[in-house]
This record gives structure tokens, C-alpha cells and sequence, in this order.
């Protein structure tokens, strides 16, 4: 839609898209086809008008603050405390709002959360890839509140493990998932990698020693080759499932007696060690799985399911997605990270009498070149996700 010849407008409309299903710009932001209106009956919310389809929404259409009575603000500290790792019940206690209103709002924010990472978290160039599992005890539900089964179910403390996979340049998280410590969850891990990488993308991957890794990867990263025929006659071999000649994988193998660390080798399973050494030696690194076991550590402490023996809410598999989801998109978006912390070419002056700032913060998704600033939890969590998939930038 052309841009009429009218003073400019002042409100940024750009990424913003029409809902209504019957117009033909519905669904596409940056059309130039919204016209901000100002607030109806001195609301917070702005009206906007489609110009395409004469229809009207309110700017919050389709964010979890849509139809809600609470205040934004209130919301946006409810779910950044849990994203800094306080407890349901004790973020409930700190605003004084009902336990469950809290789950209720978590529970919402986790859609959009994903929504929002499925659509920045794509095309991904990465050059290494290190992945881990994280033990975790799930709990059913709070004390007091729960029938026989669940008594019982709680007794046997179903255990879980929490999986990761995170490039150790940019420090991104690609994939947080929880599950058992088996086959169909390696292969499930590994699925969830490769629908993050861009097309072609074959990261070096380090893991510890669980041999379904190397099953899983040979699953997705491999092809089929014919083998040479050893004798002019005979019938041809068949096929075989090979590793790509890209794909490189060594694993960190640690040996423990009474849970302390004994002894680390390195197991190279694809490629070769040499190639594998020359990859990391550009970064002056060595085999390792440092970097994913910090993360883990960074887990324990911001995800309060995890991190503490406390009665929190939500200790099911579900509810403790929910909250891996808020964890993965605070960390990937909305937390710069000191080691990514790039010098600014001239420091600049800080209001007051500080001392210039001479660092300017970066987050996991700057550095992996998805988004070029610092997100705050309040713009995620305004963010109209389009339902189309990203469009190519420059
Ligand atoms: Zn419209």
C-alpha cells in the first residue's frame, strides 16, 4: 500500500499486521496499511485501523494481555521473577496474587514464548553445537491438594532429565526440551537441531558419553553410499547409511568413583581428531563440554522446578516446560552475556556523574546475528508473532 502524501505519521505501525481473516493483508506486517488511532476511552491500548479492510484491533490483539484485567506492568514483574528463578508460590506471595493466577499467566506466556522462538530461532549458522542432559526429580503436584494416585505418583519420584543444546560461540540456546534418557529423546533433540540450522549447516557436536547421540546424529546427518564392487561379476552391494564426510563428533567420556571426577577421554566417533582439533583451535579451545555444563549450572539456578527441593507449583513434565521455555527465551533474548560484551569504538557519556560506558551489552541472539538488540521481557511479550514464517532480511 503506497504511503499517502499527508504529514508522516508519528506512530511506528511497521510490526504490526491486520487480524481480520478476510483481508488480503491479514497476517502481514509492514504493508503500510495500519493507521494508529489513538487510545478509545483513554485506555492504555492504542486502536488501529487497517486501511486495506476498513476493520479495527487493538495493538495488544493476540498477546497474552488481550482481555486482561491486570495491569501490564504487574504481569511482566510476575514472569520476569520466574525467569529469574523465583518459585511460583513466592512470586505469588511477593505481588499478592493468587498461586494459580501465576501458573495461569506462565502457562500463556509460554505459547507466545514459543511462537516467538520458533520464529526467530530458524536458519541458524552455527560451528559447533555441545549437548547435555541435566537430571532433574519431577514432582507431582503441591501437598495437601492432590488425591491417592497422585500420592502415589509422587512417591516414586518419576525421574526426568532436562536436554540442551547450545552453541558455545554465540552462547544460544537452540533447543531446551525434557524427557527420559533414551533413544527416541536423543533423536527427538537432534530432529529439534536440525529444523533450527539453516539448510546445509553441520556443526561439530560435543557431548558426554551417552551413546545414543551418536545413533541419533548418524540418523540425521547421514546418506547413502554404494560401495565399490570388489568383483567384476557377481551381484551389486547394497547401500549403506553413512556419516556425511562433514560431520565431525567427539565425545567427553568422564569417569567417576564415589561422584568424583577420576579421569576424561576424548572419544572421537566421526571425523577425525585432527579435523576436529583444527575446528576448535580457531576459537583456542580443546575438546570439552565446558560451556553446555556452565549452562547447566545457569538452569539449576533460574529455573526454581529445578534448582531447589521447595514446594513449587507445577512440577509436571508440562508445567516444567513452561517454565524451560521462559528460561530459553530469557537467556537467548532478554539476558546480554559478559563474555559477549563487544568495546563501543568511542565511549560514551552516561548521564549523572558514572563513569562512560564503554561496553555495549550482547545477548546469546545478537551474537548469533538473530536480532540486533537487547530485548526487554515486556517487548517479547508484546511482540505480535506474524503466522507467517520469517521473511528473508539482508
Ligand atoms: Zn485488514
Amino acid at each position: 500500500m503506497p504511503p499517502t502524501n499527508r504529514r508522516p505519521r508519528t506512530v511506528d505501525t511497521s510490526m504490526h499486521f491486520c487480524p481480520h481473516l478476510g483481508c488480503d493483508y491479514c497476517g502481514w506486517p509492514g504493508l503500510n496499511n495500519l493507521r494508529a488511532n489513538g487510545h478509545p476511552s483513554g485506555g492504555p491500548w492504542r486502536q488501529l485501523h487497517c486501511t486495506a479492510c476498513d476493520g479495527y484491533f487493538p495493538e495488544h490483539h493476540g498477546t497474552i494481555f488481550h482481555g486482561k484485567q491486570a495491569a501490564v506492568e504487574l504481569i511482566v514483574w510476575v514472569l520476569a521473577c520466574l525467569a529469574e528463578g523465583l518459585g511460583i508460590r513466592a512470586t505469588a506471595r511477593v505481588f499478592e496474587v493468587a498461586p494459580h493466577t501465576v501458573l495461569q499467566w506462565l502457562v500463556e506466556a509460554a505459547e507466545q514464548l514459543r511462537a516467538f522462538s520458533r520464529y526467530f530461532l530458524c536458519d541458524v549458522h552455527v560451528e559447533q553445537l555441545q549437548l547435555d542432559e541435566l537430571y532433574v526429580v519431577l514432582r507431582a503436584l503441591k501437598a495437601g491438594e492432590i488425591g491417592e494416585d497422585e500420592a502415589i505418583q509422587r512417591l516414586e519420584r518419576s525421574p526426568s532429565w532436562v536436554w540442551t543444546a547450545m552453541a558455545p560461540e554465540s552462547k544460544l540456546l537452540l533447543v531446551i526440551d525434557v524427557g527420559t534418557r533414551t533413544l527416541a529423546m536423543a533423536q527427538r533433540i537432534v530432529h529439534q537441531v536440525t529444523r533450527v540450522l539453516a539448510p546445509g549447516c553441520i556443526p561439530l557436536f560435543l557431548t558426554d558419553g551417552l551413546k545414543d547421540y551418536a545413533t541419533a546424529l548418524l540418523t540425521h546427518f547421514g546418506y547413502w553410499r554404494q560401495p565399490e564392487r570388489r568383483q567384476d561379476k557377481g551381484p551389486r552391494p547394497k547401500p549403506r547409511w553413512m556419516p556425511r564426510p562433514e560431520l565431525l563428533y567427539a565425545q567427553v567420556v568422564k569417569s567417576y568413583r564415589r561422584r568424583r571426577i577420576v579421569g576424561v577421554t576424548h572419544r572421537v566417533v566421526f571425523g577425525s581428531r585432527l579435523a576436529i582439533e583444527q575446528m576448535l583451535a580457531r576459537w583456542g579451545w580443546t575438546i570439552n563440554t565446558a560451556f553446555v555444563e556452565r549452562l547447566n549450572l545457569d538452569i539449576r539456578q533460574r529455573v526454581a522446578a529445578i534448582g531447589r527441593r521447595v514446594n513449587t507449583l507445577c512440577q509436571g513434565e508440562a508445567g516444567l516446560r513452561d517454565q524451560l521455555t521462559l528460561f530459553q527465551v530469557y537467556h537467548n533474548f532478554v539476558l546480554p552475556h559478559a563474555s559477549l560484551r563487544q568495546r563501543l569504538p568511542l565511549p560514551e557519556v552516561t548521564n549523572g556523574n558514572g563513569s562512560a560506558k564503554v561496553w555495549r551489552p550482547c545477548t546469546p541472539a545478537m551474537a548469533a546475528g538473530l536480532t540486533d538488540h537487547v530485548w526487554s521481557l515486556k517487548e517479547v511479550l508484546l511482540y505480535r508473532v506474524p503466522p507467517w514464517p520469517r521473511l528473508q532480511t539482508v
